[in-house]
Order: C-alpha cells, then structure tokens, then sequence
C-alpha cells in the first residue's frame, strides 16, 4: 500500500487517496450519496462519511501525518475542537488571529461554556505557561494577516495540563512548510478553502490528530452537527491538491521576489513576509519553516484612503478576500495598521506581478 511517511510530500499530494483496483477509475470519482446499501461498513453518509470524504481525510491525513476529519469549513473544524471542552474550560488563543476562530471562541465565552485568554502570538514564555494550566491552547502560524511566526517547539513540548490540547491553524504554512504534530501538538486544522484547495472554488475545513480518542470526539462532533463537506467540495479538495507542491512552489518563490521589491519601494512603509531578512519573524520562521509561504502583509504609506486606492487600482491581482488560490488576490485587513493590505501570491508570471503592483503604487 502507498503511504504517506514512503515518500516526499510532493509525491503524496498526487498519489494519496487515489484509488487503486485494476479496472476503477483512475481519479477518486464524486460520490454523490446520503445512504448505502446494508451490509457494508457505511450506513448513511452525515455519520459515516462518504468515498469521495474518504479520500479527501486520507491525502490530509498523510500531509501532516495522523488521523483526519474533514468537515464543511475551516470553522467547522475548529468548532469541532472547541466542541470537545467542558464547561468553565480555559481556552487561550491568539491577539490578533484569524477573526473567524476569535468570533467562535468569544460566543462560546459570552454564553459562559468556557473562558478566553488572548496572547501575543510572539510571547513564547506566556505560551508555555498557558500550555500548564490552560484546557485548549489555540495556536496559529504564521498569523493571519500579520504573518507572526510561532516558535512551535518550546511551546508544544513544555510542561503539559494533563489531558489538554495544542491545536494549531497551519492554513497559511501548509503541511510543506510546517508539520505542528512533529513539534508535539495535537491537533492540526486547515481551511481547505485556501492552498489545499488552491482555486477559490470550495470552503472545506480538516483537522489532523495523532491521538485516536480525539479523532473519534471530532467524528462523533461532524456527525451531531451535520458538518461534513458535501460531495462536490470533497471531490474539488482533493483535486486541487493534486498540484499543491507546484502552485505553492510557484507561489512562494514569486512572493520571496515581490516582498524584496515592495521593500524597497517608497510607496511602502512595511513590508511583512517571513523570508525578508529584516522581517521580525525571519529567525523562528528559518527554524520552524521548510519555506515562508506565499503570502506578504504591507502597510502602505499614506494609510487607509492609500492603501483603497491601491485595490481600487490593482488589475491582473484580484481586490478580494481570501487567498491561497492560484490566482493572486489582495484586499486591506482591518486589524492591523491602517494602510495595511494583504497580498495572496498566485500562480501568474512575476514580472507580470510586479508591473501591476507597481503601477497600483504609483500611478504616475
Ligand atoms: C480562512 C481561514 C479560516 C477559516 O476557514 P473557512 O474555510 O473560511 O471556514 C481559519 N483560519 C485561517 C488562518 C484562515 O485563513
């Protein structure tokens, strides 16, 4: 049988979750079905998942190395580990994070089901000690938009609260730039609706555990929620994988150039990408990273009505939300500096990137 751990992730994410029977197709087929036939390991589809939803946990399974569930968003799926706390649980969870995971973390704390803590994702110390005391230690690496990159290591493998979870965001990393189950987390969850999907056609979520009992609570949550991913978004997840290595090679590689040049541009005040020299987070991101993804955060001079004026004016790069596609996309964040944009680099030729980014800059 072909396994994940046998070969290089690149190989994987074209292989994995393929099926492989002499005479069936060659590509996992789109099984559009609620229920099946008695007698067979699947029942009805809400509790037991699919094929097609088969597939799709057994390539993210391989990418970080442990058990998936796949679920119908990014949220979904951290809903699904936040469904796991019992009541007055302590939950800390990052300042400035993904605003979506910070939205279900204040509900639940309003409804008094658990309490919040927010950190400075850069306070490694308050980290650790959080992973001492606290029930659900929410991490996310590198941050969403301020591309903060977490020492994972200390922090996964400090004095542990028994029985507490470490569960990190790796949405923006991906499984080729950071594995947080190898650092000693528990958990792992991805928005599938980014670079695993890669074409801004699907909203997916996943997590990936290494400890069985937790992937058995997150299997029980999809089925009581009813938040599986439909069969459509299972079949486009895995597809869109398929050329995952080479859309995020070509995307990071682009991003490392562009980030150069915006730097030195005097349109820009800051420039955040974790492979700049000069970037706060280049030393952990060398440690903890395999590449620094294809993402970059700038604040441009003139603040807010500057940076507008810039997506008003961006042309080949799409004003949009969301990232992680094959087409580049940027859009302003409203946490953060004022001026502050972030750019998701696509698959288009460099060159092509930065005519446009320099003109939106400056048009003369
Ligand atoms: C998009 C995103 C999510 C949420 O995922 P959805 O698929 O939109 O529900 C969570 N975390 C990060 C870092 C994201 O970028």
């Amino acid at each position: 049988m072909l396994e994940a751990h046998n070969m290089g992730l690149d190989s994987w994410v074209v292989a994995g979750g393929r099926p492989r029977v002499p005479g069936e197709p060659l590509n996992t087929p789109i099984t559009a079905v609620s229920n099946f036939r008695r007698g067979g390991d699947l029942s009805y589809a809400r509790g037991d998942g699919t094929p097609t939803i088969a597939a799709f946990e057994e390539l993210v399974g391989g990418m970080e190395g442990g058990i998936a569930t796949t679920f119908s968003s990014g949220i979904a799926a951290a809903a699904a580990v936040y469904a796991t706390l019992s009541t007055g649980a302590v939950v800390v969870l990052p300042k400035g994070g993904y605003h979506g995971v910070e939205e279900l973390a204040e509900d639940g704390a309003t409804k008094g089901r658990w309490t919040t803590e927010l950190i400075d994702l850069a306070d490694t110390d308050a980290w650790i000690d959080a992973v001492g005391r606290a029930d659900l230690i929410w991490l996310e690496s590198p941050s969403n938009p301020m591309l903060t990159v977490v020492d994972l290591a200390p922090i996964c493998t400090a004095n542990r609260k028994p029985g507490n979870i470490i569960a990190v965001d790796n949405t923006f990393a991906t499984s080729f730039n950071q594995r947080p189950l190898e650092f000693g987390a528990d958990v792992v969850m991805h928005s599938a609706s980014k670079f695993i999907g890669g074409h801004s056609d699907l909203v997916a979520g996943a997590l990936v555990t290494n400890r069985e009992e937790l992937a058995a609570e997150f299997r029980t949550t999809r089925k009581v929620t009813g938040a599986l991913p439909g069969a459509l978004e299972a079949y486009l997840a895995v597809r869109g994988a398929r050329t995952m290595a080479v859309r995020l090679e070509r995307g990071q590689a682009s991003a490392a150039v562009l980030a150069e040049r915006l730097a030195a541009s005097p349109h820009v005040d800051v420039v955040r990408y974790p492979g700049l020299a000069s970037d706060p987070y280049h030393e952990v991101a060398k440690r903890v990273l395999d590449g620094f993804g294809a993402v970059i955060s700038i604040d441009v001079v003139g603040g807010g009505p500057a940076a507008d004026a810039v997506c008003d004016r961006i042309e080949l790069i799409s004003h949009a939300t969301s990232l992680g596609g094959v087409e580049s996309t940027m859009e302003r964040r409203a946490l953060g500096p004022d001026g502050l944009i972030r750019l998701s680099v696509g698959c288009e030729n460099v060159e092509d990137l930065w005519s446009d980014l320099a003109q939106a800059l400056d048009p003369g």
